[in-house]
């Protein structure tokens, strides 16, 4: 048998199953039983941030209803993979903070299955991670946006860029905050970072969404730096009534 870099990475992490955490079989990327326990999006969500809707009426969510004052987001469409609720909570605590990169590929399986038809519909050219601030990330060892973009990258065949935007401060996390608040926490916190505008149409990603103010306060500065169009995939997303 031929040692592929595979075969020496699995004997360092080894596959495990993104939802009970136990070690699973390298050809498998989730348990049976645990694949019933998480759930995916599906129609309807909101046509703008991806949410699932409780009524096949609606075309947007409260935050981006055309009624509200917050339906001006930078950003173009976004989607989610997951709703966040039940056991995909401990799944993405622990790939955030507990050093369980290798979900990823699992992640990055299911967005590409979901939404690789839409990404390349809209003629997305590259995947670019929600930057963290490099301190936080040299603490942290990883920034677990970045390992899902280039999971993802690589489903879908797609070049990654984790250069083209930089975090330049370090913010408080968002969940401590209040609406308001988060949004000021996240202005002018991001910089275009990159010499050039190399794409036209990206796609951003990061692990969860909950009121949208980090993805277009990237988006705004993506924008401005002459990116047409910015869309999104976040691993997982509150619902969105
Ligand atoms: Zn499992
Ligand atoms: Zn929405």
């Amino acid at each position: 048998m031929r040692i592929t870099k595979n075969h020496v990475l699995s004997l360092f992490f080894p596959p495990r199953c993104p939802v009970c955490d136990e070690v699973i079989f390298p050809d498998r990327d989730i348990c049976e039983d645990c694949r019933k326990k998480i759930k995916r999006i599906r129609e309807p969500v909101c046509k703008k941030c991806g949410k699932p809707l409780a009524d096949e009426r609606g075309e947007y969510c409260g935050d981006c209803s055309g009624y509200s004052r917050r339906k001006q987001h930078f950003y173009t469409q976004g989607k989610a993979v997951f709703v966040f609720e039940g056991a995909i909570k401990g799944s993405m605590y622990r790939f955030k903070y507990g050093g369980r990169q290798e979900y990823a590929a699992f992640y990055a399986r299911a967005a590409a299955e979901q939404y690789g038809d839409w990404l390349r519909r809209n003629g997305v050219e590259a995947v670019v991670p929600v930057p963290m601030y490099s301190r936080k990330k040299r603490r942290r060892g990883y920034n677990q946006a970045e390992v899902f973009a280039k999971a993802l990258g690589r489903e879908l065949q797609m070049p990654t860029d984790c250069g083209m935007v930089k975090r330049i401060r370090n913010t408080v996390p968002q969940k401590e905050l209040s609406e308001e608040e988060r949004a000021h926490n996240v202005k002018n916190a991001f910089q275009f970072a990159a010499n050039i505008v190399k794409y036209k149409k990206i796609v951003l990603v990061d692990d969860i969404y909950t009121t949208g103010s980090t993805m277009d306060a990237v988006a705004e500065v993506l924008l401005a730096a002459g990116v047409r169009k910015i869309y999104y995939i976040c691993i997982s997303i509150g619902e969105g009534y």
